[in-house]
């Protein structure tokens, strides 16, 4: 037991300390992607072009890994506080709007007011990560329904999308990290933070999935705090079946 202490006790160093790490090289790669974007306008020599060209999509793939594995990472560690879930998913859909739009996804939500307790910004981040999956599963269009469910002991968050879905091999793999199907434009990172963000919230993820039909996350968080309250549930969306 005071070893598996020590290990949790270091794991949460770890994250405090990558999350710090995170941003500074954000705040560096930021600067120097702006400055390259300017020789690149002023550049004449192709050959010269097609070098800054390379240098500025593998920045661009930096950023990406960061932005997967902590985008709202905050160098100073952050306190755990009452999170009001609702209020958090109907930002994160804003977020995401843009994204959605571009790859003609209409986005539904059907939620409830409940609070959880962690830390803001990581929750924040593996929600982000798991819509952001959802959206980037229909690049053809579909429909992204985000919705909430309570239980006894615990509330049910899900995520569904009506995109590619995904095969048992490819179900067993998620949450590994460096698990991506989507080659350059993919890290294999963001479930691998999602699955351990829930974990230390002592919830879990399920998911059903079918090729060519789409997937459902579901995310399970135990009820914690006092002061969740239900209000009546919006009727604009239809519970609606993968298969
Ligand atoms: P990335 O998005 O960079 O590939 P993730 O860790 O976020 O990395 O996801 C890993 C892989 O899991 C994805 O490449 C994809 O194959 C699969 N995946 C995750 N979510 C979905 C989804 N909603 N629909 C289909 N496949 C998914
Ligand atoms: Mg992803």
């Amino acid at each position: 037991l005071k070893n598996e202490l020590l290990e949790m006790e270091k794991m949460e160093m770890v994250s405090h300390l990558s999350a710090s790490v995170a941003h500074e090289i954000r705040n560096g790669l930021t600067g120097a992607k702006g400055f390259i974007q300017l020789l690149k306008e002023e550049e004449k020599d192709p050959q010269k072009q097609k070098y800054i060209g390379i240098a500025l999509s593998e920045l661009e793939r930096s950023d990406m890994i960061i932005r997967d594995f902590l985008t709202f990472a905050k160098p100073a560690p952050e306190k755990v506080e009452v999170i009001p879930v609702e209020q958090l998913l109907t930002e994160l859909i804003e977020i995401l709007n843009p994204l959605a739009r571009m790859n003609s996804v209409e986005v539904k939500k059907n939620l409830f007011p409940f609070s959880i307790i962690g830390e803001r910004r990581v929750v924040q981040q593996a929600l982000l990560n798991m819509m952001k999956n959802a959206v980037e599963a229909m690049p053809n269009g579909g429909k992204l329904t985000i919705s909430m469910k309570q239980h006894k002991n615990h509330y049910e968050i899900v995520i569904q999308d009506t995109g590619l879905g995904m095969d048992e091999v490819q179900i067993k793999r998620l949450g590994k990290p460096y698990f991506t199907t989507k080659g350059q434009k993919g890290t294999g990172l963001g479930l691998m933070v999602a699955y351990r963000v829930i974990q230390q919230l002592n919830g879990q993820i399920k998911v059903n999935s079918e090729k060519g039909k789409g997937t459902r996350f579901h995310i399970y968080l135990p009820c914690t705090a006092e002061n969740d309250e239900l209000s009546t549930v919006d009727q604009n969306v239809q519970p609606g079946k993968v298969h």
